[in-house]
């Protein structure tokens, strides 16, 4: 113990003398400050100290002093995280935001490069003014999220349904490695030294998307590079609810969209009928007709570089929601007659900022336990019956009051994915932690075994996936082969995909839970 505390304490001078005294500590009340992300499902967890690079090299330094002491390591971006992420129990937590500079806006090529510290709002505030944008515009936490941990969790936002995920827009990174060197590569055209960051793929393997997704296991982001688009001007909302209740449809509709309309289609997103009535139930001033509400709502977001073309996509989805009698256009005043909309739609940044958070301060003071995975278009009706399914089997499991919803929002990815943003709550109370972090594992094992493949991984989910046995022996064992090339002394984020030594046999952690 003592020595423990001695090679802490001599890790922390030692990083001292190169950040700063004012950039660490391990002073309680900090310690407690970064204690947490957004998942009070997991118990507080106290790194031994927060430290909070600058630069690269800064953290280059850090690496080898941690590989010096064999001191684990946790990156943390915005701490948005919703599933253990970016806390560390012991160890150096490495806070990146104070890198969170944007060194170039390249209109010419279409590209930028940022600190993986910068935040979505601080970058879109910079690219959108001059009529760009990052496509991808990052996730509802994206006033405090940044680029790296969206990166990290190849997160899913605004613009995903034309845009891809967070790395679907990335050319390359520059990452340090948790080696004893600490040593920095950078990814993409950016690995050529002659190269200026343009594009991602020819310059050698894809490395790039080795740290994609990996949830900070396999090196320490510092810089990105992202694509940049240009800002269609025109937009436009459309609204529809479904006659039925019939998820074979929203797979149709979805399909047909994405087929005629494509490029043109920013954003399509279903919510389901059962919300709909809960928001009826819940409003003060209640419309004069009762409203008919017997299917999801269906909202639809346009864009288009000239206003004749957008006019086309408009005709195009009308014909597609309304043709058999499917859907019919609609207007939230039918639930709610107060609500003030405008008479001219207009798109707000700020807007893909908020819709979120009324969502997660539903419950403010309660435990959240996501599930949010992607699922194949076509598999939308057969999962409408399984995912529910779970909730109702395992019903006496859950807290009385407690709400799950297998999906909140329905969302259409590229190609042909819909995003299921879904799970469930708890009342904040530590004798119920434990039961609801089972109960999350269970859930999340369900989803995992009927083929939904899920993004922000943390903690919860990556462990989850292979307590299902989703991953094959060869597998893990190529994860852990390229995870002891980068990080040889087990050093960074312990613990994510139950990976806690090099030696550990995973096979351990399987779960087989009662069907
Ligand atoms: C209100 C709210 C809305 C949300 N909306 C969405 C959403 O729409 N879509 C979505 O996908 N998620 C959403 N999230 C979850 C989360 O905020 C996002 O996934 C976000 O991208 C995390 O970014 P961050 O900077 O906060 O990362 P952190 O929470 O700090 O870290 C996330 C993970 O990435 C790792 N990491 C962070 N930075 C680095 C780095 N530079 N190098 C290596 N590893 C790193 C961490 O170790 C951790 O595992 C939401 C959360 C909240 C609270």
């Amino acid at each position: 113990m003592v020595k423990l505390m001695s090679k802490v304490k001599n890790a922390y001078k030692e990083i001292e003398n190169i950040i700063g005294t004012d950039f660490i500590s391990d002073k309680d009340y900090v310690k407690a400050a970064y204690s947490r992300n957004v998942d009070p499902a997991f118990p507080d967890r106290w790194a031994d100290m927060i430290v909070r690079p600058e630069t690269t090299e800064e953290v280059s330094e850090i690496v080898r002093i941690a590989n010096k002491y064999k001191i684990h390591m946790v990156p943390r971006g915005g701490g948005a995280d919703l599933v253990g992420g970016s806390v560390s129990e012991g160890g150096i937590l490495i806070d990146l935001t104070r890198m969170n500079k944007i060194l170039e806006v390249n209109e010419d090529d279409y590209y930028c490069v940022v600190e993986c510290g910068v935040t979505w709002g601080a970058l879109l505030s910079e690219v959108h003014p001059r009529g760009y944008t990052t496509g991808v515009t990052g996730p509802g936490s994206g006033f405090s999220a940044t680029i790296g941990g969206g990166l990290s969790n190849s997160t899913a936002g605004g613009g995903s349904c034309k845009y891809g995920l967070v790395p679907d827009i990335c050319l390359g990174v520059e990452v340090v490695l948790p080696n004893p060197q600490g040593t920095i590569i950078r990814t993409g055209a950016a690995a050529n030294r002659y190269a200026a960051p343009f594009c991602r793929y020819g310059v050698a393997p894809d490395f790039t998307g080795l740290f994609m997704g990996d949830v900070g296991t396999l090196g320490i982001k510092t810089k990105a590079f992202l694509k940049l688009f240009p800002e269609p001007p025109f937009k436009k909302n459309l609204m529809y609810i479904l006659n039925k209740n019939d998820f074979q449809k929203v797979f149709e509709l979805s399909h047909e969209v994405r087929k005629w309309v494509n490029d043109g289609l920013l954003g399509m997103s279903f919510v389901p009928v059962f919300l709909l009535q809960m928001m009826a139930a819940q409003v003060k001033e209640k419309p004069a007709k009762r409203p008919r509400l017997k299917g999801p709502l269906c909202s639809i977001t346009l864009e288009a570089t000239d206003e004749r073309i957008i006019e086309v996509y408009v005709e195009k989805v009308n014909e597609i929601m309304t043709k058999d009698n499917v859907a019919r256009p609609f207007d939230l005043r039918e639930i709610n007659p107060t609500l003030e909309i405008p008479e001219k739609w207009t798109y707000k940044m700020k807007n893909l900022f908020n819709y979120f958070h009324p969502l997660i301060s539903v419950a403010p003071s309660k435990l959240t336990c996501t599930t949010c995975h992607k699922i194949p278009f076509s598999s939308m009706e057969e999962i409408s019956k399984k995912a529910p399914a779970f909730d109702i089997k395992h019903k006496k499991e859950f807290q009385p009051g407690s709400l799950s919803l297998w999906a909140g929002v329905i969302a259409v990815l590229p190609n042909g994915n819909f995003v299921v943003v879904g799970g469930f709550n708890a009342n904040n109370v530590e004798e119920q932690r434990e039961n609801s972090m089972k109960l999350w594992h269970k859930k999340l094992h369900h989803q995992v075994k009927y083929g939904g493949v899920h993004y922000w991984l943390g903690e919860s989910i990556s462990q989850s996936i292979v307590e299902a046995d989703a991953y094959t022996p060869e597998f893990m064992q190529f994860f852990k082969d390229i995870k002891k090339t980068v990080d040889p002394n087990f050093l960074l984020s312990p613990n994510k995909f139950h990976l806690h030594s090099y030696d550990d046999d995973y096979t351990k952690y399987l779960v087989k839970d009662e069907e």
